[in-house]
């Protein structure tokens, strides 16, 4: 494993931007849209309830595990927030979707394309895996002729 893993490149993936801010303003959004329409509030005023849960995820958010490569939050395998505040978040952001398609068609779009990034990254780093192991498989069968060639 040692061995191998030496050659690994050991650069960044350059396709990860930090896209925390743009997915804050998203949240915030989102959030405003939500609490306007259930909880009856208007302009950047949340009620009670959103303001403390969207104060958690914003807080939450800067000590994400993913720091700069973090995914869209949706698709996150380790969300940030307890059961039950994530249930609520993410009840707040999938209700908001099918809305935002008719007010911000190119937000929907845009968080489709994010959730296909995180897929893309997904199926990389599985790639990479495989990748390994069949060059390590290679390279125990080229051991094996050579060895079987001295003969
Ligand atoms: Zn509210």
């Amino acid at each position: 494993m040692g061995f191998f893993s030496r050659f690994l490149p050991k650069r960044k993936p350059a396709e990860f931007k930090n896209n925390i801010p743009k997915e804050k303003q998203n949240i915030k959004k989102t959030f405003g849209m939500y609490c306007h329409r259930h909880h009856d509030t208007k302009g950047d005023k949340l009620c009670p309830k959103c303001t403390a849960l969207l104060a958690t995820v914003m807080t939450k958010m800067n000590r994400c595990p993913y720091g700069i490569t973090k995914p869209i939050c949706d698709r996150c395998d380790r969300p940030c927030f307890g059961a039950t505040q994530t249930k609520e978040f993410m009840e707040i952001m999938s209700q908001n979707q099918g809305r935002m398609f008719f007010t911000h068609p190119i937000m929907t779009i845009k968080h489709k394309l994010a959730g296909m990034g995180v897929d893309y990254a997904k199926y990389q780093q599985q790639k990479k895996i495989d990748d390994k192991a069949k060059a390590k498989e290679k390279a125990a069968k080229e051991r094996a002729k050579g060895r079987k060639g001295k003969k």
